[in-house]
Formats: C-alpha cells, sequence, structure tokens
C-alpha cells in the first residue's frame, strides 16, 4: 500500500528526536551509539556547538538571496577551498548528485570548446556511486539503479575497477578519441569502502595526461578530512582536475561543491550554469566552518590518531568473530568490515546492542563516524559490534 511518504527507502524502525556528537536518542528514550553520522555528513559529530553558533547567527541575518547578486559568504567558502586543495575555482551545489551533473558538463564543454566535440565518452567503474539523477544513475550504471529507467544517457562506459598494475594495460586501451574523462572515486563509499591503490590513482593521472582526458574524482563520501587528509587522494600526491565534494562539508546542512583547475573550468563561462539554492548564505556560512575546523592540521592528525585505535580494535574484532568478518578495510575513517556472515545482519543486531552501522555492496558494513569521535566512544563502539558478532554468532 502506498503511504504518504514515496516509499522509495528500506528505512530501519527507528526515529530519533535528539542528537549530541556521536549519540542519537531514539523516541522511546534509547540511545544508539551512531557510526553511519547520517552516512558520512555529520562530520563534526550531531548538534555541533560551533555550526549551531553560525548557522543560527546566519540564520538571524540572511538565508537566501539568489545567485543574481554576490554571495560574501559563497567568496569566503570558495577562497578557502581554492587556498586547501589544486582548485583554482569553486561551484556550489546543494548535494553529490548536482556536483555529479556540473563534472560531467564541464568535462564535456571543455573538449567541445577546444575543438573537439567528439570527445564526449566518460569512463567511469563497476561499484561505482555518482547520485541518482539521470546523469549519474547512467555513469554508475548499477543494475538496480537504472532498471526501468532507460532510455539511459549515452556517453558512459564502466571499466574494471582498478586494484593492480595490470590493470592499467586496460585502462590504457580503454581510452580513445572519444574520451572525455574519468570519473573515479579514490575509495568507493557505496561499492564497499574499495581504496583504489595510489599506484594505480598515479597511473590514471599519467594516462589521462598523456591523453588530453580530465581526470574528475568523486571525493563526496572518501573527501572532508574522512581519509585522514582533506581529501583522500591526497595520499596519493596526485591531483584532479575536477573534484566533486557534498557530505560531510556541509557538517549536515545540505551542500555540494565542484572544485576544478582554471583550464577545466574555462568552459563554464556566465550563463552555462546555474543552481537556485547552490551557495545560498546559510548552507556557506556553516559550510566555511567546517573547512575552517576540518583543514587544520592538529585536527587532521587527531583523526588519524582515532583512526590508528579503531582499526586496531576492528583487528581484533575481526580476529576474535573469524565466521562473522573477514577483514577491516577503508583508511582513516571510512572504514568497513567486510562480511562472512549476512552484513545486514550484522548492521540489525548492531540496532539491538544499540549501535548504528551502514551496509554497503560486496557485503561489507560502513563505519563512518563523526571524524571528531571522543576515544571513549570508540572504545564503546567496539564493546558493541562485539555483542553485536556474539547475537548473530548465537544465532547461526
Ligand atoms: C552520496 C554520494 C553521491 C550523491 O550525493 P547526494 O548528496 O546523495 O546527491 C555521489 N557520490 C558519492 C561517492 C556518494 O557517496
Amino acid at each position: 500500500m502506498i503511504t504518504p511518504v514515496l516509499p522509495t527507502y528500506n528505512r530501519a524502525p527507528m526515529a530519533f528526536v535528539k542528537g549530541e556528537g556521536s549519540w542519537l536518542t531514539a523516541e522511546d528514550g534509547k540511545r544508539y551509539l551512531d557510526l553511519g553520522a547520517g552516512i558520512a555528513v555529520n562530520a563534526l559529530g550531531h548538534a555541533n556547538p560551533d555550526l549551531v553558533a553560525t548557522l543560527t547567527e546566519q540564520a538571524g541575518k540572511l538565508w537566501h538571496v539568489s545567485n543574481l547578486y554576490r554571495i560574501p559568504e559563497q567568496e569566503k567558502l570558495a577562497e578557502a577551498l581554492v587556498a586547501k586543495t589544486f582548485a583554482d575555482t569553486v561551484f556550489f551545489t546543494n548535494s553529490g548528485t548536482e556536483a555529479a551533473e556540473l563534472a560531467i558538463k564541464m568535462a564535456r564543454k571543455y573538449h567541445y570548446d577546444k575543438g573537439h566535440p567528439e570527445r564526449i565518452e566518460i569512463l567511469t567503474f563497476e561499484g561505482a556511486f555518482h547520485g541518482r539523477s539521470t546523469g549519474a544513475i547512467a555513469a554508475a550504471a548499477s543494475e538496480k539503479m537504472v532498471k526501468g529507467f532507460g532510455p539511459l544517457m549515452p556517453g558512459f562506459r564502466q571499466l574494471k575497477w582498478p586494484q593492480n598494475a595490470s590493470d592499467h594495460d586496460a585502462l590504457r586501451a580503454a581510452i580513445t578519441d572519444q574520451t572525455c574523462a574519468v570519473l573515479i572515486e579514490p575509495v568507493q563509499g557505496e561499492g564497499g569502502i574499495r581504496i583504489v591503490p595510489d599506484q594505480c590513482l598515479k597511473g590514471l593521472r599519467d594516462l589521462c595526461d598523456s591523453t588530453g582526458t580530465l581526470l574528475i574524482f568523486d571525493e563526496v563520501q572518501c573527501g572532508m578530512g574522512r581519509s585522514g587528509k582533506l581529501f583522500a587522494h591526497e595520499w596519493s600526491g596526485i591531483t584532479p582536475d575536477i573534484m566533486m565534494v557534498a557530505k560531510g562539508i556541509g557538517g549536515g546542512f545540505p551542500l555540494g561543491a565542484v572544485l576544478a583547475t582554471e583550464d577545466a573550468a574555462s568552459g563554464m563561462v556566465a550563463g552555462t550554469h546555474g543552481s537556485t539554492y547552490g551557495g545560498n548564505p546559510l548552507a556557506c556560512a556553516v559550510g566555511a566552518k567546517v573547512v575552517e575546523i576540518i583543514s587544520d592540521d592538529a585536527f587532521l592528525s587527531e583523526v588519524n590518531r582515532k583512526a590508528a585505535l579503531f582499526r586496531q580494535g576492528l583487528e581484533s574484532l575481526v580476529a576474535s568473530h573469524p565466521t562473522i568478518f573477514e577483514a577491516v578495510r577503508g583508511e582513516g575513517l571510512i572504514l568497513g568490515l567486510k562480511c562472512k556472515a549476512n552484513n545486514t545482519d550484522i548492521v540489525k543486531a548492531g540496532y539491538a546492542a544499540g549501535l548504528l552501522t551502514v551496509p554497503a555492496a560486496d557485503n561489507v558494513i560502513r563505519l563512518l563516524p563523526a571524524l571528531n569521535i571522543p576515544d571513549d566512544d570508540i572504545a564503546e563502539a567496539l564493546h558493541r559490534l562485539d555483542t553485536a558478532a556474539k547475537a548473530v554468532e548465537s544465532h547461526a
């Protein structure tokens, strides 16, 4: 039967009424330790005092004016991102999907303006997730997302996920004179916390350079400090031409961005793209605060210290539950447990134990805590994961 809310989600039955740091309180008063952070969105925890102060101050001044006018909060956030990254310029969106749409348009317009309108094909990878618009589902082309929604937007081709140097030859062969760009998540989130090895990212950069292909990174999930660097690609030492950002950058307020080099963005002149809400003062005031906090070196070294602590605990958890878990995946605080038992059974056992985790493809459960999760909460999370694993063992 249809419900007032369109039933497109498989929802867990809990509803939350209050959040504080890494904790959520449900309607029935039960407290849950949150290792999902709204799917990597609440990067600084729930009801972060700095963000609440920034949001309420801006809310009392100005929410929205439209991009008909200069928006100083947007300029401030763009300047901060340009100062901290490879990028020369930034466009603001409200979501990751909208960032994907612009990344696709920007890459095609680049070649069109350089006299190569035939260069329209964007190479993507199996297991990818770039959002749910018609363009973004065509890009990732996973069967469950595209079935029944055809005709799909043409101009995408999915390649095998690059795991070792030998895949480099396949990538080289895939680039033709119609190739526009390569679009990849440095760490796949929905696909099951799969890291592209640094060597493969470097190889991709070389291939793109030698063929004039644009390299686009989707850091919507793995970016904004989650990997232990401000952006995950920084571990590899190479940079993209275009990058999509969203989720963590708003700390819970809807905000996305496309970052680009001056050259890659050269086709996007006045009138070629726009958004009513994108880059509104409220979102950008919050985003600027999030970027200020997360891009601080001391904050990022704390993320790495916490990540090492958590990971060590997870490795012993896997060792003590060999029929439930197989391995720990990921880097920084974008972590996954590859499961032997059914991942959704473990997620559900977690709910019973007062713990929120997020399932992903490849039978993985995702652990995406707030980046400032206290050490005590990490210890408590490990304890509750152990409780959940024991519960699944006892039902086997
Ligand atoms: C979540 C996500 C998106 C889509 O973002 P929305 O804000 O849901 O539109 C795109 N790419 C990646 C890697 C994501 O994790």
